[in-house]
């Protein structure tokens, strides 16, 4: 990757990752030399495009473990998401072909933003939603959820990997649990897709949102996977138009958008372990130096059950605003702005028991492919200044 010398370190890869330039050289020639409308069955340009639309859900699908044809592309996660959760709902609601019982959803209160909005709108049209709590490491036990399904129960939803806090729900037991009880399950995917393992047969998946921005592909795009068959998945679409994506995701494939989120994919299956072995590696480097200063600086998350690139640290004796002031330079994720805690602090972190002091003196560090062994090192002296400055750290 290529970066100025002025630019901050970026440490923010949960909240996006850089188009991989290879990823960007695949995408190119689907702009001007190969623009063809992937609709357009009569003539070489549509067939083109076509082609590489098929040569992308192949690989997305690969990387699930799922069937080409059980892919539906899409512009992001949210999109993926809102599609799924209102999908099944809107069947159950149909007035002509629903069921009389209204629907009830089983999810957690550490799901993205974006599935508690939709499932929060989805409550004004009468569907019953259980917001499960998480334990100090941000798990949703399967007995709680298994205590939860109700007669109406007609999906659970639980996100694979926290985007605050990088843990991994256990989804092998969770997707058991919902097909014995022959409930859908869906899982937000953004943070795991293209990182850990992932075969949608064997955990019982029926459903399962994907970013291209998440894993070096890019921004506005991503797809939804909606299982075909053992069950069949019936959603209600959200948008109708044309046949395109069998008429649940009607409108002209973003084509250069697919083919980056196919390439992306295809990168990530490929050298998977070896992103995994960096990444791990730095990351482990930071926290050996980091963690040992001084007892009041918290680690967040589950110690294993996690992603490899998510580090979330509480400092309970540094003030909020204290974190941007002091680490400019680096571009973090946190929840406080210089000078000011006016912002809403994470409920992520408080649904994990942290109060809102603690979640505001809580900074997110997101790695990534392209971090670099010296920037994890300037990051490391930047944290000690601010311990030092704070005079937390007696060994330094
Ligand atoms: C980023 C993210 C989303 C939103 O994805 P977009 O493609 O930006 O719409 C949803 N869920 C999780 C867990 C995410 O990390």
């Amino acid at each position: 990757m290529k970066k100025g010398a002025s630019q901050p370190i970026y440490l923010d890869y949960n909240a996006t990752t850089p188009t991989d330039p290879k990823v960007q050289k695949i995408m190119e020639p689907y702009f001007c030399e190969k623009f063809g409308n992937a609709s357009s069955s009569s003539h070489s340009y549509g067939w083109e495009a076509s082609a590489a639309v098929s040569q992308a859900r192949k690989h997305v699908a690969s990387s699930i473990s799922a069937r080409p044809e059980d892919i539906y592309f899409t512009s992001g996660a949210t999109e993926s998401n809102n599609m799924a959760l209102k999908g099944v709902c809107y069947k159950v609601l149909c007035p002509s072909t629903g069921s009389k019982q209204k629907p009830h959803v089983i999810t957690t209160s550490v799901e993205h933003k974006c599935v508690h909005e939709v499932l929060s709108y989805l409550e004004n049209w009468g569907v019953e939603v259980t917001y499960l709590p998480v334990d100090e490491h941000g798990i949703c036990s399967v007995e709680s959820i298994k205590n939860a399904i109700k007669s109406n129960t007609k999906l659970i939803s639980i996100i694979f990997a926290n985007n605050e806090i990088g843990t991994i729900n256990p989804i092998h037991e969770i997707g058991a649990l919902s097909k014995k009880h022959n409930i859908l399950f869906h899982t937000d995917a953004a943070q795991a897709c293209g990182k850990i393992d992932i075969d949608v047969d064997s955990m019982g998946i029926d459903l399962l949102s994907i970013s291209a921005h998440k894993i070096y592909g890019p921004k506005g795009v991503g797809a939804l996977y909606v299982r075909g068959k053992n069950p069949e998945v019936n959603l209600t679409p959200l948008q109708h138009g044309g046949s395109q994506e069998a008429g649940l995701r009607p409108g002209t494939l973003n084509v250069p958008g697919i083919v980056g989120l196919g390439a992306a994919l295809e990168i990530a299956m490929t050298q998977k372990q070896e992103d995994r072995a960096h990444i791990k590696k730095l990351r482990e480097t930071l926290l050996n130096a980091i963690l040992p200063l001084s007892p009041s600086i918290k680690l967040n998350g589950h110690p294993t059950s996690r992603l490899c690139n998510n580090i979330s640290l509480t400092f309970s004796d540094i003030q909020p605003g204290q974190f941007a002031c002091d680490l400019s330079g680096i571009a973090f994720s946190s929840n406080s702005a210089c000078s000011s805690d006016s912002t809403a602090p994470s409920y992520v972190l408080k649904a994990i028991g942290l109060s809102d002091q603690l979640a505001r003196s809580t900074i997110r560090l997101g790695l990534g492919r392209f971090t670099t062994e010296d920037e994890i090192n300037t990051v490391i002296q930047k944290l000690k200044g601010l311990l030092k400055k704070a005079d937390i750290s007696a060994s330094y």
